[in-house]
């Protein structure tokens, strides 16, 4: 089976400039951006910009490029928001996967989650 990319999905949207976003970071493939409803005093989220739905499809099917580019913009923008090691405390790197993972935007990306303890990994409700 392939993966069905849904080109309406907000973050997609995002790309295409056709609604705004909060840029903080952008490389040949990959755009980083403040999330809308953070969950941390630092909440950041990572895509690519290729038509990808999550990390497994990106893994797969990506190019060396872009699978480089994306790994590179993730540790630029912990070091950018100063929750990288060792200049800062840590953080968090979440990306969901579809129904059991909670996905809700289904373009990959990563939450960059830090500034403040992020308590237990998983909730158990
Ligand atoms: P997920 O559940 O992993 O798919 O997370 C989707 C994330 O996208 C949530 O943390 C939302 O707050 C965030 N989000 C949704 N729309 C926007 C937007 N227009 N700009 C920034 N972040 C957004």
């Amino acid at each position: 089976m392939s993966y069905a990319y849904d080109p309406e999905n907000i973050f997609a949207k995002i790309l295409r400039g056709e609604i705004p976003n909060d840029t903080v970071f952008e490389s040949e493939h990959s755009l980083a951006f403040n999330d809308i409803n953070p969950q941390a005093k630092v909440h950041i989220l990572v895509i690519p910009k290729g038509a990808y739905v999550s990390f497994d499809h990106f893994a797969l099917e990506a190019s060396d490029a872009e699978i480089i580019d994306y790994t590179r913009t993730v540790g630029t923008v912990a070091k950018m928001a100063g929750v990288d090691l060792p200049g800062g405390d840590g953080f968090r790197l979440i990306s969901n996967a579809g129904r059991n993972g909670v996905q809700e935007v289904p373009h990959l990306h990563v939450h960059i989650l830090g500034g403040n303890p992020m308590g237990r990994m998983v909730s158990r409700d």
